[in-house]
């Protein structure tokens, strides 16, 4: 008798065939450990073999299938450590010119007058298309490949694409797939396909139907589980007595005081929002709220009013802030504001020492301080609150709802206050943050000019260098920001430093210039953008670590090279950085390429400063052909599910999980042990 081991999703990725130490070094490199991790690194995009075109239809930076004749001579030319051959293929109704590098052994195959069948990338070569290093196809070739789809993942250093669907496909082959767990009146009702199905064809579909039906399915699955952990969310904190009240008698002098020592006056929105936190926070019950604003629209005032009112009352209360930048400036700008009032504001962050972490906790511990600003650190085990009133998250789509509930743990059911500046519409806000009341801050303060923006290309770069020199000399600041993605963080470092130089070189000697990286260590990065707020360094090379929260008022010029690489929601969270004070700031979008389709993406940015409107049009301009267009980060993040182009799928999931019946939650987890585990990662409990 032989006995089949099936895999089993909680199975280390070294299980399947195949794969050995090396490769799955690699896997670990890009999150997949275990085998339901590779099963859920899906496909980035599809290449799909089209049938042959004619030359005259090529469009820049396309794959292209050509067939024609060889119309010059071979041409071989060296170039540093280069060998480039270049010639010419010609169709009925126009020719190209061909490039390939380093294959010089090509040139006895390349003869004047043959017929090939060329697969490649269209580039330019001084202005006029060309062909770029392709595939010679035989005719064979040609008709088993035409139409096929080849799933392209994300790669790292190191880690390529074969490799991938190797590991995919022999998973798949031995997995013993968890039993079909959604209900089958789910699946009727929703029109879904089956779920082992689904897998396979989202890594290797035959048609781009296959492809659609099985995402829809996948990505239906996604919001479902995230829906049932929300919803679980939800019952355990309705109805949570309020333990902090404030009380309504005492008057609440102090965040009134507080308000009244700005240097301005809160927006109509803003106040609003204040309004509603103290009223949730002298209710019966507990708080949750989440304060929804665009970048810039003063959501930080908004949150240290509601530490004021807690730390009034005799409770402490926390902000946590998703990188140490950011927890730093939180910090330094409250101690200002607050510390004539006698309130003690304490940082913590992970890259204090052992010495200087120790001294906080004791801190903290013994009520020395009544506000607490940290990064992840505040979550860390060690961390002992003494009446910790509310917990508040800055830049909530950076961390997940598990870390947010991590972070309410840490107190005895105290307030919860988030804020998010993601830009979604309150029908979906209202699903994903389920458990959640919505404030929305929809307004800007009234001092603010309007950005100016520009979308060019490379060659205005010199013209931009001269605007940031003027700007500089009249005492403004600027941010370039360069990044390479997909790239090593030693290139990344690399990159931005050979950039400080180039922008030395390029700006007047009176102009300070200095580079920060994801890869520097965090002193390193709080003291440069220390001296950066304080204008001692002028402009800021960076890559996108600035991207969240960063506040200097005094920058006007936002500077993105490759801005064709960016998701406009990224861009729009960049372009958030000037346009805080009241000077006249600009954004400049460099974008190395050109094409129509990417211009229109970026001319969006053109037309609206408002985050709603960019994500919208976005939205529009995705067909249903790009379902997986650039990662759009500052989006609670889903594998496979997009909140904005799947919002319908997301409503039906989280209808589907709001009928489900509690005991077919219950079977449906006992059977899949997997799906539990996805529960308790979103919501931090799991279901009973
Ligand atoms: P975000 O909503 O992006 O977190 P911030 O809270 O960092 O925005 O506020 C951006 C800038 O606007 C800060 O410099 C802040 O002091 C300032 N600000 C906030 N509210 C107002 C207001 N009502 N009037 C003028 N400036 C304000
Ligand atoms: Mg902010």
């Amino acid at each position: 008798m032989i006995w089949v081991i099936f895999l089993q999703y909680t199975d280390n990725i070294l299980n399947i065939k195949g794969i050995g130490e090396k490769t799955a070094a690699l896997l670990n490199k890009v999150g997949v450990f275990s085998v339901g991790d590779l099963i859920e690194y899906y496909p980035r995009n599809y290449d799909v073999f089209k049938p042959i075109q004619s030359i005259k239809d090529a469009q820049y930076d396309e794959t292209v299938t050509i067939e024609g004749f060889i119309t010059d001579s071979v041409n071989i030319k060296k170039s540093g450590r280069l060998t480039i051959l270049t010639t010419r293929l010609k169709d009925s109704d126009d020719s190209i010119r061909v490039v390939w590098f380093n294959m010089p052994y090509l040139k006895n195959m390349i003869k004047l007058g043959n017929r090939f069948i060329l697969r490649g990338k269209v580039s330019r070569n001084n202005g006029y298309l060309q062909l770029e290093q392709p595939k010679i196809i035989s005719k064979e070739e040609y008709y088993k490949s035409v139409n096929t789809m080849t799933p392209v993942y994300s790669l790292t250093h190191g880690l390529n694409n074969t490799t991938i669907v190797k590991a995919v496909s022999q998973a798949i082959g031995e997995l013993e797939f968890d039993k079909e767990y959604l209900p089958v009146d789910i699946r009727k009702k929703y029109n879904l396909c089956g779920y082992s199905k689904a897998v396979k064809n989202i890594h290797f579909p035959k048609t781009m139907e296959d492809m659609l039906e099985a995402r829809k399915r996948l990505v239906f699955d996604e919001f479902f589980i995230f829906s049932l952990a929300v919803n679980r969310l939800k019952e355990d904190k309705n109805k949570t007595l309020n333990s902090y009240r404030l009380n309504k008698d005492s008057d609440q002098t102090l965040y009134k005081k507080v308000m009244d020592s700005l240097p301005f006056t809160l927006t109509n929105a803003q106040l609003k929002t204040v309004d509603e936190i103290y009223n949730d926070m002298s209710g019966e019950y507990c708080m949750n709220r989440l304060v929804q604003g665009d970048v810039g629209s003063g959501k930080t005032i908004v949150a240290i009013l509601a530490l004021v009112m807690i730390v009034q009352e005799g409770y402490q209360g926390a902000l946590m802030a998703p990188t140490e930048v950011l927890a730093l400036q939180h910090y330094e700008s409250m101690k200002e504001l607050l510390l004539p009032f006698g309130l003690s504001v304490v940082l913590l962050t992970g890259s204090m020492t052992v010495k200087e972490k120790k001294e906080t906790y004791e801190v903290i511990k013994n009520h020395e301080a009544d506000i607490i600003i940290g990064t992840h650190a505040l979550i860390q085990e060690k961390v002992e609150y003494d009446n910790l009133g509310l917990v508040i998250t800055d830049e909530q789509h950076r961390f997940g709802v598990r870390q947010r509930d991590i972070f309410s743990k840490k107190g005895d059911k105290p307030h919860i206050l988030v804020m998010s500046a993601t830009p979604i519409p309150r029908t979906l806000a209202i699903i994903l943050y389920g458990d959640l009341d919505i404030s929305i801050i929809d307004e800007l303060p009234k001092d603010r000019l309007p950005i100016k923006n520009c979308v060019v290309d490379t060659s205005y770069r010199e013209k931009a260098y001269k605007f940031i020199a003027k700007e500089v000399a009249a005492g403004r600041q600027a941010y370039v920001i360069c990044s390479m993605i997909e790239e090593s963080e030693n290139i990344e470092a690399e990159n931005i430093k050979d950039y400080v130089e180039r922008l030395r070189i390029n700006l007047p000697p009176f102009v300070t210039v200095e580079g920060l990286y994801g890869k520097m260590k965090p002193k390193e990065k709080n003291d440069i953008m220390e001296r950066f707020a304080k204008n001692e360094i002028n402009v800021l090379v960076s890559t996108t670590v600035i991207e969240v929260g960063v506040n200097v008022p005094n920058a006007t010029v936002m500077m993105v090279e490759d801005a064709h690489r960016f998701g406009l929601a990224q861009l729009h969270q960049l372009r958030g950085r000037v346009g805080r004070g009241k000077y006249q700031s600009y954004c400049i979008f460099i974008s190395g390429n050109d094409s129509k389709k990417i211009m229109e993406r970026l001319g969006i940015l053109n037309k609206s400063n408002n985050g709603f409107f960019v994500a919208e049009e976005d939205l529009k301009l995705r067909g249903p052909g790009d379902l997986f267009g650039i990662r759009q980060s500052g989006d609670i993040s889903f594998k496979i599910g997009d909140i904005f182009n799947d919002a319908a799928s997301l409503k039906e999931a989280c209808e589907g999980a709001k009928d489900i019946s509690l005991e077919n939650i219950r079977k449906m987890i006992k059977e899949n042990s997997w799906i539990e585990r996805k529960i308790i990662d979103y919501s931090g409990n799991a279901i009973l």
